[in-house]
């Protein structure tokens, strides 16, 4: 992978994000850009300077959350100039504040007009309910529809012991993470990004294939949205940057409203589903029950049927035998009289 130009300041891209030039968007048409989502510390950074194949990232262990600011890095991939965007601490569940708004409009301008793909990092058996917080987060800032970009990355590769991802994910009993991983039509992928040489580009080649298809399958079109729309619109062009931001910030908020609608309505319509599922599966089986119930009935009426008859019909083979018995007797007796009176007397 060659290494191209890292620029971690969007500050080019912020002077202006509303005017349009339609030089740079042709410059932008040929590349791949991808977003590094999800829960601080899980290696997003890290993730970013693999598929990179440098250190275009701060990424280590930290208490504190180590990277500040949306900050991007080019890199190529055979023909391809892939472009990386990291993000900083904006998927936590802490309420939306003035930074957050900052770093989402820095965020969307850095993958304007729209990222390729939503790299979803996370840690190999960790799925937290912080990573679930994540995931919410990720639907609110980028909208619900992002989910069919998103492809989910675990780190800590090496954990696996040589074993394959595939077992691993079908031995999760992890419902959230089944969820995320249905939701996103599947595509995951793992790193070590501690690995080195072929072992780390195996890894990244494998990542990539992962990409071009899913790419291939969207018909090369990027993900976007109305805020990318606003970002890399002209409608604002000549007023001030400060207005700009009250502008995105506006729009950002009712957009997250939204979602969050979306997300609650989805939710409950679920539960709705789920509703009725039940009560479905509660009448199959009190349906099922009444039969059985019905049918241990007529056994049960045959059976004492039987069974109160049966002394009767006793009694009455027993008078029957009783008249045949002597019936029979008188028949035997009189043909034996009619045998003695034949014989001849002697
Ligand atoms: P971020 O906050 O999501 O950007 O996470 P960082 O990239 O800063 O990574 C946090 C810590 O996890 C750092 O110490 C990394 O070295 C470590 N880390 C990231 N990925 C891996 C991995 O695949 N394996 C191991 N062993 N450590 C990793
Ligand atoms: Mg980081």
């Amino acid at each position: 992978m060659n290494q191209n130009e890292c620029s971690h300041s969007a500050n080019l891209l912020l002077a202006g994000p509303y005017t349009k030039s339609p030089q740079a968007h042709h410059a932008r048409g040929s590349e791949l850009r991808i977003i590094l989502v999800g829960k601080t510390g899980t290696g997003k950074s890290a993730t970013g300077n693999s598929i990179l194949g440098k250190q275009a990232f701060e990424s280590r262990l930290s208490a504190q959350p180590l990277t500040k600011t949306c900050s991007t890095c080019r890199g190529s991939w055979g023909e391809r100039e892939v472009v990386v965007i990291d993000t900083p601490d904006m998927f936590s569940g802490k309420d939306p504040s003035e930074s957050l708004y900052k770093e989402v409009q820095r965020g969307y301008l850095l993958s304007a007009p729209g990222p390729h793909v939503l790299l979803l990092v996370t840690q190999l058996g960790r799925f937290t309910t912080e990573d679930q917080q994540a995931v919410q987060r990720v639907k609110e800032i980028f909208g619900e529809d992002a989910m069919r970009h998103t492809i989910v990355l675990f780190t800590r590769k090496e954990d696996l012991k040589g074993g394959s991802l595939k077992d691993y994910i079908h031995g999760s009993d992890n419902k959230a993470l089944s969820e995320l991983l249905a939701a996103c039509g599947g595509r995951v992928c793992a790193f070590n990004n501690r690995a080195k040489g072929s072992d780390r580009d195996e890894q990244v080649k494998e990542l990539m294939v992962l990409i071009e298809s899913l790419v291939m399958a969207r018909r090369g079109d990027h993900y976007t949205n109305r805020l990318y729309s606003l970002v890399t619109g002209s409608e604002c062009g000549a007023v001030q940057s400060e207005e700009r931001a009250q502008h995105f910030k506006g729009s950002f908020i009712k957009y997250m409203e939204t979602q969050r609608r979306c997300t609650t309505t989805a939710k409950a319509n679920c539960l709705r589903d789920a509703l009725l599922h039940t009560v479905m599966s509660i009448v199959l089986c009190a349906q099922l029950f009444t039969r059985l119930l019905i049918l241990l009935f007529r056994v049960l009426h045959r059976m004492c049927n039987f069974f109160c008859r049966l002394p009767f019909n006793m009694c009455s083979l027993f008078f029957s035998l009783l008249l045949i018995i002597p019936q029979k007797l008188v028949i035997i007796f009189r043909k034996a009289i009619r045998l003695g009176c034949k014989s001849p007397i002697s």
